[in-house]
């Protein structure tokens, strides 16, 4: 692996300065990128940092960037995951304007240069079985075995490409392939294969073609034909560079594009693999692709996770050319960054205690102002309805409190948010000793939360009115691994039984369960949250985009 420098600064890495430097040398007037997704699932966040990098130079420098899809593998493809992808390019912020294409589209073309290998010598179709082929390709330390149809003529080898086109032969009778080197040091030069046969329905050419490109043969000649000046991917194509070229070289192509490696996103407590994320979907592991514990931008979106924050997120890792695991706790802080600017605060109670204030008149109902963003006046106020009968988070009592615990317990006194000051005065437990109501007091001259007499409280706790609450399911996500390394090659082992926990009778504000706002909220002392789409009418479900760091130190601090 090479060991060139890391970013250096946010917004600046290896990449960038190689275009700067092209760009002063005159080499090119416009900057071309592409992003080149095999439509065999739906992105993930590995994708979103090859999308920013490749969109955000064309944003960056003169030039465009295409979204190309690589639809060479027509047994995995569907259409399904062409629109999704489309769809995850603008929700992340990106748009490729006219530079839609399709790798497809240059089946004609691609095999049209097949054909001119065939004729100027450099390219053979090979009977063997794909077990013989690898077979003969030898190991790192011994040099490969020539195929023994390497040396068919010219005629024959067009002969029998063009009856593989035309369907003569069955899945895997035949392979094309190019002529280099079998005792090439670097493998992918031993006579790689451009060609195989696969009689299967294609999502955009349907049953026209049975033969079809790999993906090294069709990559850089798709890049030539687009006329991308900087062809950017993945560290393990690093050793493809030199067929990438081969092929350049040898071919009447319009363009002589170049291709540059960098260090895929690693992210712990993650895979990030499509074959990993399709078979979590298939094997029923999570609830499909959009489910809010996988890592695909669906995921995220579905989460609550603003574009703003992965974006933020791709920014701060940067573009290096040493792979390296990046802490899930980074992109974690870039969405409570965004989540703590952008979101309206709400109450909400997720495990509810009865609390019945026993010198407040029954009947009577308040009014109460509560802000809606502590920094941002413009987000206004809204109102709250206090009342003789609240619930409280069951945390927030303890009939035997330790010592350094602040809220309510039988004689303490604590703030409730917004209202008054109240004071545990009694605790109703039902058969099974489990505390079931609390009984408390409140004071009427702190209305709004503050002792005229100057006396402080060392906690302030939301809470809701019991009559006009909404009961609403919330769901609690957790790493969908509880490995930080999850092993892709056996990553059930690896799940996290308690990656979803699921709480059935929390209660909401009014205002939160009314409105159908698709943007997250902050739940004071509790996270953000969106509303999920498996709401009904009659039970808003909101799922946990993030949890806020560290609550119990900031309450304490708070006093
Ligand atoms: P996977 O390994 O998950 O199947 P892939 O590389 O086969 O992903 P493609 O659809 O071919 O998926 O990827 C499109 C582009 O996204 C490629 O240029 C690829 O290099 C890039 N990409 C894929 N995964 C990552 C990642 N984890 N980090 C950065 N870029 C990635
Ligand atoms: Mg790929």
């Amino acid at each position: 692996m090479s060991t060139e420098p890391v970013a250096t600064e946010v917004g600046r890495d290896f990449i960038r300065d190689i275009i700067q430097a092209d760009l002063d040398a005159g080499k090119y007037k416009e900057i071309v990128t592409r992003f080149p997704p095999e439509p065999n699932g739906y992105l993930h966040i590995g994708h979103a940092k090859s999308i920013a990098l490749n969109f955000g130079i064309a944003q960056e420098f003169p030039g465009r960037c295409h979204l190309r899809f690589d639809d060479t593998n027509p047994v995995k493809e569907e259409q399904e995951y062409i629109d999704s992808i489309q769809a995850d390019v603008r929700w992340l912020g990106f748009d490729w304007g006219k530079n839609l294409f399709f790798a497809s589209d240059y089946f004609e073309r691609l095999y049209d240069w097949a054909e001119k290998l065939i004729r100027d010598g450099l390219a053979y179709v090979d009977d063997q079985t794909q077990e013989e082929i690898r077979f003969a390709r030898g190991t790192l330390t011994e040099p490969g075995k020539h195929s023994p149809f390497r040396e068919r003529s010219v005629e024959e080898n067009l002969d029998l490409f063009r009856r593989m086109k035309a369907g003569e032969f069955p899945n895997g009778a035949r392979v094309l392939r190019a002529k280099i080197d079998m005792a090439a040091g670097n493998i992918n030069l031993r006579d790689p294969v451009l060609y195989r046969i696969l009689h299967a329905h294609h999502p955009r050419t349907g049953d026209k073609w049975c033969i079809y490109p790999s993906y090294d043969y069709a990559h850089g000649q798709s890049d030539a034909i687009e006329g991308i000046t900087h062809s950017i991917c993945t560290l393990e194509f690093e050793d493809h560079r030199p067929l990438y070229d081969w092929f350049i070289e040898k071919l009447p192509v319009p363009s002589e594009p170049h291709q540059y490696e960098f260090a895929r996103l690693n992210l712990t407590y993650t895979v990030l693999s499509k074959r990993v994320l399709t078979q979590l979907v298939r094997d029923g592991h999570v609830a499909g692709w959009d489910d809010p514990r996988m890592p695909t931008m669906a995921g995220l979106r579905r989460r609550g996770v603003p574009p703003a924050a992965l974006r933020e997120f791709v920014k701060r890792i940067g573009v290096a050319k040493a792979n390296s695991v990046v802490d899930v706790g980074m992109l974690e802080f870039c969405i409570r960054e965004e989540l703590n600017r952008t979101s309206q605060r709400r109450m909400a109670v997720l495990r509810p205690l009865k609390v019945v204030i026993e010198n407040y008149p029954e009947g009577q109902v308040e009014e109460l102002e509560a802000i809606n963003h502590p920094d941002d006046p413009s987000a206004g106020t809204r109102k709250i309805a206090f009342g003789r009968e609240l619930y409280i988070e069951r945390d927030d009592f303890m009939e035997n409190p330790p010592k350094k615990f602040f809220r309510l317990s039988p004689g303490n006194e604590v703030r409730l948010r917004y209202a008054y000051f109240v004071k545990c005065t009694g605790v109703i437990k039902n058969d099974a000793g489990e505390v079931v109501e609390l009984r408390c007091t409140y004071d009427p001259a702190t209305r709004g939360g503050n002792a005229p007499d100057g006396r402080k409280v060392k906690a302030t706790m939301h809470w809701l009115p019991a009559a006009t609450s909404v009961p609403a399911e919330i769901r609690i996500y957790n790493q969908l691994f509880a490995n930080p390394n999850p092993d892709a090659s056996n990553f059930a082992a690896d799940l996290n039984p308690q990656s979803l926990e699921i709480l059935s009778d929390a209660r909401i504000e009014p205002s939160v369960a009314e409105s159908n706002a698709t943007e997250p909220m902050q739940f004071e002392r509790q996270g953000y949250f969106v509303r999920d789409k498996d709401s009904t009418p009659g039970k808003p479900v909101f799922s946990r985009t993030i949890g806020l760091r560290d609550t119990f130190a900031k309450e304490v601090a708070k006093g």
